[in-house]
């Protein structure tokens, strides 16, 4: 390609992101790369189709949810520091993650790790997962594996044993609740950062 950017110093605010997101300069770098990669019309900013030619995304049947977590409602477009901003959910937990200054939970936290995943179902962002949101994941994720009526069922079966307070959705705090034992750095790891 011929570009200069093998110095992490030609990227702006590089250190900054580093700081905020725990990301290694190596890691900047390369997602620098992918960045610079996805953005063909070199403008800096990546819009929702220009995530279709990552190949780990498009073979995901969730991944045009996964696209659309990366901008904020109203918003059409995504820059660099944005872009790192979003994949730092992605970043394996890391059990000694207190650091000094630190304003906010990191990123890659297990509750914002949650958030993420969590938002990914509520497409209203109404702080709950409806029976018909969850259906649609599920619809995407198991399609035709399974018979509409064994969908219908498992999401039953999901919402009856996460939905505590029975107001048949599940809030954050149930999801979380649900989801306790589970392995979400495993469940949320991307190839996007190797
Ligand atoms: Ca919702
Ligand atoms: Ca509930």
């Amino acid at each position: 390609m011929g570009s200069n950017s093998s110095s992490v110093n030609n990227i702006p605010n590089a250190q900054e992101l580093m700081q905020e997101t725990g990301f290694s300069a190596a890691h900047i770098l390369r997602l620098y790369e992918r960045f610079e990669c996805l953005d063909k019309d070199k403008r800096g900013q990546l819009r929702p189709q220009d995530f279709g030619a990552v190949r780990e995304l498009a073979m995901n049947p969730i991944g045009d949810r996964i696209i659309s977590a990366f901008f904020s409602p109203g918003q059409e477009t995504v820059d660099f520091a944005s872009f790192v901003r979003i994949l730092a959910h992605f970043r394996p937990t890391e059990t000694n993650q207190t650091r000094d200054g630190a304003k906010q939970e990191p990123a890659n936290s297990r509750t914002r790790k949650l958030k993420f995943a969590f938002q990914l179902y509520d497409q209203d962002r109404d702080g709950k997962i409806s029976r018909v949101e969850l259906l649609q994941v599920l619809r995407a994720m198991l399609g035709m594996q399974v018979t509409e009526e064994q969908l219908q069922s498992i999401a039953e079966r999901a919402i009856q044993e996460a939905d505590l307070d029975k107001d048949d959705a599940i809030s954050f705090d149930e999801f979380r609740k649900s989801l306790e034992k589970a392995d979400i750095d495993h469940r949320m790891s991307i190839r996007f950062l190797r």
